[in-house]
């Protein structure tokens, strides 16, 4: 399994920038584009440098129904109709009709956990006030968790990802969390996009965190 993280605040030499958030995960099966940052031109171009082919995404996830998460989708959608898309059930109904009206095939709504497609999960929507979902990867050295922006609060998606077996690392943004406990068995944390206290974490971590940013990858 490959993430590559493909729109973040931060980019390497090569790559643009922007406030928010995607990722591509591929597997031997499946490629899943997990959220799409907001500006969806600036993701086709950093999709280009990376020479990752748009059309070749068979699964749109999105995480949360904020700008910097999904304001690419028309774009993506423009370019590759084709892919199912995952959002949590509690989408604003417009939202979810324009999106359907946009793609070709179904879109599917997000309540509880389930499989996305082989080794490929959801937490399903947590939180209240702003509901958001994480994906989950079961990869050769257990399980990584993917998250957007981590509103629900770090201790019900890991909690909810530990059902699904041991947790080896995460990636995404991390949000405000100072549960700082919570990455003490894990191999890598891999903090982005909003993530507020990375030096704190960096401190307590040295050798596990990392700094993710537009073209960084890692195999899983
Ligand atoms: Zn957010
Ligand atoms: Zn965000």
């Amino acid at each position: 399994m490959k993430m590559t993280v493909i729109y973040d605040n931060e980019a390497k030499e090569g790559l643009q920038s922007g406030w928010g958030f995607a990722c591509l995960i591929e597997t031997e099966d499946n490629i899943i584009l997990f959220d799409t940052g907001w500006d969806g031109h600036l993701l086709l171009r950093n999709m280009e440098r990376l020479a990752i082919e748009p059309e070749s995404i068979d699964s749109l996830v999105l995480s949360h129904q904020h700008w910097d998460h999904i304001g690419g989708v028309t774009t993506f959608l423009d370019r590759n109709p084709d892919a199912d898309i995952y959002v949590p059930a509690s989408f604003s109904a417009n939202l979810k009709k324009e999106m359907e009206s946009r793609g070709k095939r179904s879109l599917h709504e997000i309540k509880g956990p389930q499989e996305i497609c082989k080794g490929i999960y959801t937490t399903g929507e947590l939180g209240d006030s702003i509901k958001e979902q994480s994906l989950i990867l079961d990869s050769a050295d257990g399980i990584y968790i993917i998250t957007g922006c981590a509103h629900p609060g770090l201790p019900s998606i890991i909690k909810t990802a530990s059902t699904f077996g041991t947790i080896t690392g995460i990636f995404g943004g991390l949000h405000d969390t100072q549960d700082y406990e919570l990455f003490r068995n894990m191999q890598l944390i891999g903090a982005g996009h909003c993530t507020k206290n990375k030096s704190a974490i960096m401190k307590l971590y040295p050798e596990n965190f990392v700094e993710i940013f537009a073209g960084y990858s890692a195999d899983l």
